[in-house]
């Protein structure tokens, strides 16, 4: 069995998504996992674990590398819905958006979520309605990258009901670039945060498992896990609470990882998920059944990129 990366809190660990990662721009991606680890260190000096991983979401959002905030993927009709999620471990307390298109970055939406409404998610029109109440920044619309790779799948016929038959298949070929962030801070809470634009060419109003807690992420006193891959079987697994439950009992993070990657892929095959986790001691693990699964980890002594295709 493979040792976890051991880290000293404060500590986290990112991923870019498990996917394809075909014709990927290797350094454009190191790059921005870089940048994503050290804003989500930075956040540390004035702000607790969900300021962390909040801020290496935000800072993937921005990029444009992944499939979230302006790199979301677009649906079958050509536009962008986002989902987004939020969970603290100490108390277990959760924020989460869904299919929403307002807000530049939506894990900053579900932060509002979590620390100033009762709720745990809040979706479509009603979450915009937020954004724009509490003055988040807007959504200044997808990369052109994003517009011009549903133009070839529009224009290959990637439409209709044909493709909705061959739908997961070509998620899993065209990849799966969620962003997502677990994090322990100096007081030993845990945090995971995660933002999506979905899968490409998904049903108009679908929602993935980003930011379903206990499918998307899971985080309580003791680990904190975040999941990437094809949504609907994530869900069907409740993968990263699955993790958590392992963890409970193993108190092995790497154990905890594996197993459900190796369960998922037994459920759906290969090429469906990858899982990120921490523990209360630091130690940190990431897996994936898919091509790559970029992933990265740091704490106040080193910082390192995994995972790359
Ligand atoms: N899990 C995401 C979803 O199904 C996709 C991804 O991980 O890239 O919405």
């Amino acid at each position: 069995m493979e040792m976890p990366v051991r880290l000293t809190s404060p500590a986290i660990i990112i991923h870019g998504g498990a996917g394809a990662w075909r014709n990927a721009d290797v350094n454009a991606v190191k790059r921005a996992i870089e940048e994503a680890l050290s804003r989500g260190l930075e956040a540390s000096r004035t702000g607790s674990s969900v300021e962390m991983v909040v801020e290496a979401v935000a800072s993937m959002e921005d990029s444009g590398v992944f499939d979230a905030g302006v790199g979301s993927v677009l649906d079958l009709s050509g536009r962008v819905t986002m989902d987004a999620a939020v969970m603290r471990g100490s108390d277990l307390r959760a924020g989460a958006v869904a299919a929403v298109t307002y807000a530049k970055n939506p894990v900053r939406l579900a932060k509002v979520v979590l620390e100033r409404t009762p709720h745990v998610m809040i979706v479509g029109g009603w979450a915009d309605e937020l954004a724009r109440k509490v003055g988040l920044e807007p959504f200044p619309g997808p990369s052109s990258r994003s517009v011009e790779r549903w133009r070839q799948l529009k224009e290959s016929g990637g439409d209709g009901d044909e493709l909705a038959k061959r739908w997961i298949e070509l998620a899993r070929q065209l990849g799966l670039d969620t962003v997502g962030a677990a994090a322990l801070d100096s007081q030993g809470t845990l945090a995971a945060a995660v933002s999506t634009g979905g899968v490409i060419m998904k049903f108009p109003g679908r929602v993935g498992d980003s930011p379903v807690v206990g499918a998307g992420l899971y985080a309580d006193k003791l680990s904190a896990f975040v999941a990437t891959g094809v949504g609907e079987y994530i869900i069907s697994l409740g993968l990263s609470l699955r993790a958590s439950i392992v963890y409970s009992m193993t108190r092995d993070i790497v154990s905890a990882v594996e197993s459900q990657v190796r369960l998922i892929t037994e459920a759906f095959g290969a090429g469906t998920a990858g899982l990120i986790g921490i523990d209360y001691q630091g130690n940190a693990w990431g897996s994936a059944n898919t091509n790559a699964m970029p992933w990265g980890v740091a704490d106040r002594g080193r910082s390192l990129v995994l995972g790359m295709p």
